[in-house]
């Protein structure tokens, strides 16, 4: 048997040679442990969701590697389980209560404002330079799509933004077109300036940022450019409004606390727990990765050498893929992500006890401070094929990342013997999608295979990429 060292090296490797390859896979959009609101059943698990996703958003600090996983475990009494990819430390645990004890004295996100200077300060300007990056880059595109658009009465095109614009526009209520140009001036201008600080001047111009990504974030118009079936030209300025839409969504996030607070002041000694369990037999550590990404190449077409035509080919299509790679640590630290930490330390003791009968299993949702990565997603649908369970997680971006570890052994519990399973389904998953990849890329023949827009997975390709794994 392949030690699982040796395994979690290829792995990363592979990883790596996707990332920089861009890839995304945007099948993995669909799959089941991605959350799709489709009935009213579903709202239990998705407010869950959102309350999860605040909490995590104001307990990352923005530092590298940093990111948060949150779930509740309603086994008995309410308890929120918290977990990252990083050491848990004393200042997690203190950050923790600093922060519910804000929540139980507050009446809005205002008041958590100081909580947020404290804690989360380079995540938030992380999150207001990005969407400063983003706007300012889809300003003219955005105006120009303005005039082609028809725009009908301002109440639907920016719902829930009239008390907004009574403060706004005290005399003379805006066209809807004015309307739009303003809100992306005062995006542009308050992200460009933005920095947070504990004072009053921080918190005023947050407030004047956050009013107009609100109304703009909810605003028809983005929704239109979304929706539509988009060709050529227009999918590229549909993928940019999406990133803009999530980027508004995130600098909005901080003030999206309402709930939470209700749930705190009805629950107010709410108690919670960071996941610390050394986890054994896993691919977490320190790995060396090879020098020269064509050896990776090659292993994965399983030709030694390439020919002069196939890396010429690749190297047309990605021309600093080797300077890339030299530039980058030989060394890659590998974490089991926190979504999984959170599986594996709640869903143990749930499957000891009694299971119930497939189609009665309550979901089990899971918050995350960024979106689910590829290896997450595809391991979290096997572990809930086999074990009975339904983890979800709020979103992902279908992309590969190189941190991830195997949980390996770890991943061994009640009614899953068969973890080895997961982990091989993982490995083989990945190296099939880079060996498509490659496949296409190097390909000699006449006429290129078309590669889209984003990186993402050549058309005609498998969609299955379970069955592909398996
Ligand atoms: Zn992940």
């Amino acid at each position: 048997m392949v030690d699982i060292s040796q395994s979690q090296t290829r792995l990363s490797e592979e990883l790596l040679l996707l990332q920089e390859l861009g890839f995304s896979d945007i099948y993995v959009h669909d799959f089941p442990a991605v959350f799709r609101y489709r009935n009213s059943g579903d709202s239990d698990t998705d407010s869950d969701l959102r309350l999860l996703e605040v909490i995590t958003a104001y307990l990352t600090t923005g530092n590298p590697g940093d990111v948060v996983a949150a779930a509740f475990d309603k086994r008995e009494q309410i308890c929120l389980v918290l977990a990252k990819s990083l050491t848990i430390g004393s200042a997690d645990y203190v950050a923790t209560r600093a922060f519910l004890l804000a929540l139980r004295n507050a009446d809005t996100w205002i008041d958590l404002y100081p909580f947020l200077a404290t804690h989360c300060k380079r995540n938030v300007d992380k999150r207001v330079r990005k969407l400063n990056e983003s706007i300012t880059d889809l300003f003219d595109d955005l105006q120009l799509a303005a005039t082609e658009y028809r725009f009908y009465d301002i109440e639907n095109q920016f719902p829930r933004s009239r008390g907004y614009r009574r403060i706004k526009y005290p005399d003379e209520p805006p066209t809807p077109q004015r309307f739009l140009r303003d809100l992306m001036h005062i995006c542009v201008a308050q992200s460009a300036t933005f920095e947070l600080q504990n004072n009053e001047a921080s918190l005023i111009q947050y407030m004047e940022l956050f009013g107009a990504a609100d109304a703009l974030r909810r605003c028809s118009f983005l929704r239109h450019l979304t929706y539509e079936s988009h060709d050529g030209e227009c999918s590229v300025l549909k993928g940019r409004v999406e990133r803009l839409k999530r980027r508004l969504d995130k600098v909005c996030q901080y003030a999206r606390t309402a709930a939470l607070i209700r749930l705190v002041k009805r629950l107010p000694s709410v108690p919670f727990r960071w996941v610390e369990d050394t986890l054994v037999g896993t691919g977490e550590g320190s790995l060396e990765i090879c020098r020269n990404p064509m050896e990776v190449v090659e292993r994965v077409l399983d030709q030694h050498p390439l020919s002069a035509e196939q890396t010429e080919a690749l190297l047309r299509h990605y021309p600093d893929l080797c300077k890339n790679w030299e530039q980058r640590s030989r060394f890659v630290n590998t974490h089991v992500h926190p979504e999984l930490r959170i599986i594996l330390d709640l869903c143990r003791p749930l499957l000891s006890g009694p299971h119930p009968p497939p189609g009665h299993v309550a979901p089990l949702p899971i918050g995350c401070s960024k979106r689910s990565c590829l290896c997450c997603i595809v391991w979290i649908d096997l572990f809930n094929d086999t074990a009975g369970m339904k983890c979800v997680t709020g979103g992902t971006n279908g992309r590969p990342c190189d941190d991830w570890a195997l949980p390996g052994a770890a991943g061994e519990m009640k009614q899953v013997s068969n973890w080895r399973y997961f982990d091989k389904s993982v490995v083989n998953g990945i190296h099939r999608r880079l060996d498509i990849l490659i496949g296409s890329l190097t390909r000699t023949e006449e006429g290129e295979t078309h590669i889209s827009e984003n990186g993402g997975f050549p058309e005609g390709s498998p969609a299955d990429w379970w069955l592909a794994a398996a």
